[in-house]
């Protein structure tokens, strides 16, 4: 069990926002997540679950936590599929797909399934969901290992149970899937790419700044008040998408709050961010 200090974070995130973490450890094992806990509760110190940080900006300066990033990422499907979370959602649609198994309708969603599980990652409003695959989760939480049913985990909408609970390590999963003959469901996983590729940056950015409102996509309300393309810094509102910040070049994290304040001063809707921001001191802002 290995925790590091010092660790940079902008290269663990998409959008390459981000100083260092003062504690860092990757979690292989059911002991080192329990490890982490103690660590972090003994120095008193935020705990902060990280996956494939695409939907994650960190503060500039030193973060004074324990930040973990899960990497146990094992996948069986010898019986049922029980998968880590640390795993990679593309790796796993597509690992899945030669299996004549059919997760295609996530595909084009950065990280891992263990962030997907936590924001319930899908479709907008009314699209498919991972909770549609998901039978139950094991977790750590508060000091111990649980088993929560999909009826538990109260997916809606980007949110999940885990949301509401403090540093909950999601471990893994337990899923079903539709069976499809590979090729067909491979062939569909090209087509989303392809739509991805056309309509919405992938570089440097942490995708959907913000939830929709009730019908009404974020984008939209954005666009309308003319600040698509609007810059703060080296951050973007994106050209390509209106709910997308990208970092053109040296964007730090004032810019991209600044971002936020200026979209949300604009819009006469109330915008509720998706992404997580976390300052120097471990909390999440907005
Ligand atoms: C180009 C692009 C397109 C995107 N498109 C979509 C989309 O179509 N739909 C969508 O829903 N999202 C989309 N996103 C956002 C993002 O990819 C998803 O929210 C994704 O599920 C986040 O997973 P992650 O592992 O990267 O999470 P991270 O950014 O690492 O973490 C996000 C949150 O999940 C929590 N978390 C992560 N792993 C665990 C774990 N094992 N245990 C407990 N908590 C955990 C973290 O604590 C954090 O609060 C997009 C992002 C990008 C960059």
């Amino acid at each position: 069990m290995l925790i590091q200090e010092n660790i940079p974070l902008g290269s663990k995130t998409t959008m390459r926002i981000g100083g260092a973490a003062r504690w860092y450890m990757e979690l292989n094992t059911k002991q080192d997540a329990e490890y982490a806990y103690v660590f972090a509760k003994q120095k008193n110190l935020p705990l902060i679950v990280l996956g494939g940080g695409s939907n994650t900006v960190f503060a500039d300066g030193i973060i004074e936590a324990l930040v973990v990033r899960v990497k146990y990422d094992e996948l069986n499907t010898a019986t049922r599929i029980c998968v880590g979370a640390g795993r990679i959602l593309a790796s796993l649609i597509n690992d899945l797909a030669e299996k004549n198994l059919d997760l295609s309708p996530l595909t084009g969603i950065p990280g891992t399934l263990g962030g997907a599980i936590f924001g319930n990652a899908g479709d907008g409003p009314h699209g498919t969901w991972i909770d549609s695959y998901v039978e139950s989760v094991e977790a750590f939480v508060d000091d111990s290992w649980k088993i929560f049913t999909k009826a538990e985990c109260k997916f809606t909408y980007r949110e999940s149970i885990f949301k509401n609970m403090n540093s909950p390590i999601i471990w893994s999963a337990l899923l079903s899937a539709p069976s499809k003959p590979s090729a067909e469901t491979i062939a569909e996983i090209d087509r989303l790419i392809q739509k991805r590729i056309d309509t919405q940056p992938h570089l440097k950015t942490a995708g959907s700044c913000f939830k929709a409102v009730a019908e009404t996509p974020a984008w939209k309300l954005i666009d309308a008040m003319g600040l698509r393309g609007k810059k703060v810094g080296d951050i973007q509102i994106a050209e390509k998408h209106a709910n997308f910040l990208l970092n053109t070049g040296k964007g730090t994290f004032d810019d991209a709050k600044k971002i936020i304040e200026l979209i949300r001063e604009n819009v006469p809707e109330t915008l509720e961010v998706e992404m997580r921001f976390i300052d120097e001191k471990g909390n999440m802002v907005f």
